[in-house]
């Protein structure tokens, strides 16, 4: 089981969040997802995701995904983070079941929530996760 705990912001955000959010807002009103990977100078650097989305959902385009990963391999650069987007008024700005399967790409996560057409609405939320395992003979 994964859960996800809210963590504050970190300090590299501030360098990146204009691109993360530009990204986000533009594709509004349909979610969408991105790595922050982290490059060998230790610079930190936004990669949209290929998805098809809608208003509560997305998918990876596995065609032009696979790629992007291959490029992070022969870059050596790490994946930090994963980054997506909640939409519409009462966008939640909690992590749901279905992404929860973001912990197998990175501990870390940044989930913006917008909240109007305008996408000057947003609020930000930084999460981290831990997996736990049951021990069934409890
Ligand atoms: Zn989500």
């Amino acid at each position: 089981m994964i859960l996800w705990n809210n963590v504050a912001e970190p300090n590299w955000w501030k360098y990146i969040s204009s691109n993360v959010l530009y990204y986000l807002c533009s594709n509004f009103p349909r979610e969408s997802a991105g790595f922050l990977v982290r490059d060998l100078n230790g610079e930190v650097c936004f990669f949209p995701i290929p998805v098809f989305s809608s208003s509560d959902h997305f998918y990876w385009d596995v065609e032009k995904f696979v790629p992007l990963l291959y490029f992070f391999h022969k870059e050596k650069y790490e994946i930090m983070a994963t980054v997506h987007s909640h939409i519409g008024d009462k966008a939640p700005a909690q992590m749901s079941t279905a992404d929860h399967l973001l912990h197998e790409w990175a501990s870390f996560h940044v989930l913006v929530s917008i909240s109007h057409s305008r996408s000057t609405e947003y609020f930000v939320k930084f999460y981290s996760s831990q997996e736990f395992i049951f021990n069934n003979k409890l």
